[in-house]
């Protein structure tokens, strides 16, 4: 019987790449060189017919072009921004992603940032670690969170659960979606400007598409001003960064907390030296609990597809 072949993107979850090894021919796409990725694809594209991305490689459509029996397509992730879902639906490649299992830890650390933001949590940490404390006294007064109102740009999944948590530190809540959400009280702004004129602290978490790129720019930081907080969740692109790193270094805007980059790993260099930015390399939903939640529906969609049976959770 034929062993069916799954190309594996990128090095993700030990544990995904394990089981994948052990299930199918897996082919590893990282161990071929950059420049002859296109020969490796080639020689192996009769055997595979399954894609495992993430948020860093995802399927292209010149990775999808290469690869002539691909029926599905399976993200270690929510965001479907790496796919190429036009290709895959002229295709008829299934896709699937791992919704749901990260809600909690992507907004368990938006929060986690907004506080180390406005309370200087790893500035205070090297404070005491550098001997500061007993040299300088004490150290200056910070911002509090409770009570501030939070907005939050994609009142999705991920943005409901940022909402309960901040309702819990007695924040009114605000939002922009594409939709006013009926089953809420929280106000809606059919336009970001006016969101970001009306809260302390702004957070992003909308899926990466063309309408949402760059969907905070210079004048949305403006509105936001000196005394706010800007914390994105969501995808790098969704900043322009370039004028983050102008609003942060001129004061116009207050501060920022930041889990994904437009070119990660490349951090805007100017950041580093700034007390009022906390930087954190793309590990929203990196615990151990929830990669191996994920880890198990990306197995599971596959196994689904391969045995036709309904997918757990398909996006196509
Ligand atoms: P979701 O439930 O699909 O929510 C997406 C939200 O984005 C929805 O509220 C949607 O609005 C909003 N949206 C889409 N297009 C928009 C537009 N043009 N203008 C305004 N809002 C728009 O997805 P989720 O599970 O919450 O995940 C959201 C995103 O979080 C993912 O796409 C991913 O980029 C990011 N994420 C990041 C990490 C990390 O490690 N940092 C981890 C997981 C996910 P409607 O409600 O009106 O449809």
């Amino acid at each position: 019987m034929e062993t069916l072949g799954v190309l594996l993107t990128v090095p993700m979850d030990p544990y995904l790449e394990e089981e994948l090894d052990r299930r199918y021919n897996l082919f590893r796409l990282w161990e071929a060189p950059l420049e002859s990725r296109r020969d490796f694809l080639f020689t192996h594209a009769g055997s595979i017919r399954a894609l495992v991305g993430n948020t860093n490689a995802g399927a292209d459509a010149e990775t999808i072009d290469a690869l002539p029996r691909l029926e599905i397509v399976s993200t270690f992730s929510v965001g479907l921004d790496k796919i190429d879902l036009d290709k895959c639906l002229e295709r008829g490649i299934r896709v699937t992603n791992t919704p749901d299992v990260l809600t909690d830890d992507v907004a368990d650390l938006a929060i986690g940032l907004a506080i180390a933001v406005m309370r200087r949590i790893p500035q205070v940490d090297r404070f005491v670690r550098d001997g500061s404390w007993k040299t300088k006294g004490d150290y200056k007064l910070t911002t509090k969170l409770s009570g501030k109102t939070v907005g939050i740009i994609g009142l999705g999944r991920i943005g409901m659960a940022i909402a309960k948590r901040a309702e819990a530190f007695g924040c009114p809540i605000i939002y922009h979606s594409r939709s006013e959400k009926p089953d809420t009280n929280y106000k809606y702004y059919s336009n970001v400007l006016d969101l970001a004129a009306n809260c302390q602290v702004l957070i992003v978490a909308c899926s990466l598409t063309t309408e949402t790129r760059h969907i905070v720019n210079r004048k949305i930081m403006d509105a936001l001003g000196p005394k706010g907080v800007l914390i994105n969740i969501g995808r790098g692109l969704h900043v322009d960064e370039p004028e983050l790193v102008k609003s942060l270094v001129e004061g116009r805007l207050g501060g920022a907390g930041i889990d994904v980059f437009e070119h990660e790993p490349h951090v805007p260099e100017e950041l580093f030296g700034l007390d009022n930015v906390v930087l954190v390399p793309h590990v929203g939903s990196d615990t151990m609990e929830t990669c191996r939640a994920m880890a198990d529906l990306v197995l599971q969609n596959l196994e689904a597809h391969f045995s036709s049976k309904p997918l757990l959770t398909p996006v196509l």
